[in-house]
């Protein structure tokens, strides 16, 4: 069982981090099928938890429909940890290296030893796949973790600790709950390596604190994702994958589109669309059962601030979806809302969203679009619409961006294979793929010299031998005999 329940105190944090170092001192190295039952495990807790997971969050988030937990989450853990599983076997394997002229026949090779312990932290958007495809990444690396889910989803994370007490000795994985100051305890603990999830303010904080003890990071931060859509490009497919991927979880999604850039002569055949696909995707508008409530109320005010910010500096603004007529009753709701003429002034162009508000800027040129892109800070995903390769490639050729989707949004997080993370100051490293199992391995790089190499005859006195040597490695043209002790071309 997990020993610790809030508030906990920091030599409490100690306490369950040295129960952990000794732990993995005593048994370092679990073999794959270790790993693989310990992910079994994982998997076999989550679907038997589902319906508390499902219920926790709708309670947390005020609405969050049981299909919108199960596709964007439940079902992503599950994916990735059979990912894990079935590519195991290969990502342990040891690497062969090249080896020199000089010491052959030795061997080079890499060994992925697993790091240690590893620190996850959390945010509340996602709290179930951001915690749980951290810490199957760091199983499946052959990790001990200790993890702390955000305090802003309170039930679910109570149901994460639960689940995680009942699969799990507290040595192999433990949860710490707690707020910001629980989570400035825990960044300055002495993890072998720290995944941190959350916004790019927090990220740096964390950084210092893990700094302390030079401990490792991989940081998933956030940022303004911007879509881009190509000219004429408005139409069904653009526009339900647009909706979706800014809509779901009612736009809490830290790669869900945060702006769109389209053609000045698209505009208002974008707003019309977009408008018309929400009304289809929600037909009770923000009442909708499969509409997300915002997560709290500083959330919420957060976003109608931006939005009255907005309108004060003369944008339009658009609520798509909202019956006049009925009264909204569930908490915390809010409208998808279009942002028309937005400009830099406004708050909504600087800070991330984080919400089912969606600025609609225009464009007369591509290069205009890569522009302005690149002077804002390097965004953590990038999506482009449109079926115009040489402007595509353009557009990936010279941003920069975590990752990039094409005529898609946000599905690339579900591409196990492929690594994900931001750049800059939407982060740092990755994870997903064979790159999270990288990052919470130890690349241990191991020479074994052989009984006979010419490398073990390099040794002073040095004489025509090491001569030899440095004509076959550095060529006769460079004569480096300035000291004479060289004598080249013998
Ligand atoms: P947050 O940074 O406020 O909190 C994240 C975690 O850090 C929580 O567990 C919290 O308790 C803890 N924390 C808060 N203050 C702390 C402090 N001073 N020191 C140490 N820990 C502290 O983020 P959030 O509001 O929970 O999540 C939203 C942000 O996360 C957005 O910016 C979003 O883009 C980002 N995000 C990024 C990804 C990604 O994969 N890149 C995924 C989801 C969310």
């Amino acid at each position: 069982m997990n020993a610790f329940a809030e508030p906990i105190h920091p030599s409490q944090l100690e306490a369950l981090f040295n129960q952990q170092r000794q732990a993995f001192l005593s048994q370092p190295a679990p073999d794959i099928s270790k790993r693989k039952a310990q992910l079994a495990m994982l998997r076999s807790a989550v679907l038997a938890f589902r319906d508390e997971i499902e219920t926790a969050i709708s309670a947390d988030f005020g609405n969050r429909s049981r299909h919108e937990t199960g596709i964007m989450e439940l079902a992503g853990v599950v994916q990735a940890i059979d990912y894990l599983s079935r590519k195991l076997r290969r990502f342990m394997k040891r690497q062969r290296r090249h080896v020199g002229l000089f010491y052959r026949a030795g061997q080079a090779y890499v060994e992925y030893q697993p790091k240690g312990i590893i620190g996850v932290m959390a945010p509340w958007n996602y709290p179930i796949s951001l915690t749980m495809i951290p810490l199957a990444t760091a199983i499946a690396a052959g990790n001990r973790v200790m993890l702390k889910p955000s305090e802003l989803t309170p039930r679910t994370s109570e149901v994460i600790k639960r689940m995680l007490a009942e699969t799990f000795a507290t040595e192999d994985v433990a949860v710490v709950l707690g707020g910001p100051a629980v989570g400035a305890e825990f960044s300055g603990l002495p993890f072998d390596h720290l995944l941190f999830t959350g916004s790019t303010q927090v990220g740096r904080q964390v950084m210092k604190a893990a700094s302390d003890h030079l401990v490792p990071l991989t940081l998933e931060l956030g940022g303004k994702s911007p879509v881009i859509v190509s000219q004429g490009h408005i139409n069904d497919q653009t526009m339900k994958s647009i909706v979706f991927g800014k809509l779901s979880n009612g736009g809490q999604t830290c790669v869900a589109p945060d702006y769109a850039l389209v053609h000045e002569d698209d505009r208002d055949a974008f707003v019309k669309a977009y408008t018309d696909t929400v009304a289809r995707f929600y037909p009770d508008g923000p009442t909708s059962v499969d509409y997300t409530s915002i997560v709290s109320d500083g959330h919420h005010a957060r976003l109608l601030n931006l939005v009255e910010d907005a309108r004060q500096k003369g944008a339009k603004v658009i609520e798509t979806g909202v019956n006049p007529e009925r009264a909204i009753t569930r908490i915390r709701t809010f409208a998808p809302t279009l942002i028309i003429d937005a400009n830099d002034q406004m708050a909504v162009m600087h800070e991330e969203i984080f919400g089912p508000i969606l600025p609609v800027c225009t464009y007369r040129t591509i290069d205009e679009v890569i522009e302005y892109v690149n002077n804002r800070p390097r965004p953590l995903a990038l999506y482009y619409f449109g079926y115009d390769n040489d402007e595509r490639d353009a557009v990936l050729r010279r941003t920069t961006s975590g990752n990039v989707g094409v005529n898609n949004a946000i599905m690339h997080v579900a591409q196990d294979d492929l690594p994900f993370g931001g750049i800059g100051p939407s982060g740092m490293g990755a994870y997903h793929g064979i790159e999270g199992f990288r990052a919470m391995s130890h690349a241990k790089g191991v020479f074994v010299q052989s009984r006979w190499s010419l490398a073990r005859l390099l040794h002073a006195p040095f004489g025509s031998l090491a001569n030899f040597a440095l004509v076959m490695t550095l060529g006769r043209s460079r004569k480096r005999a300035a000291d004479g002790k060289i004598k080249l071309g013998f």
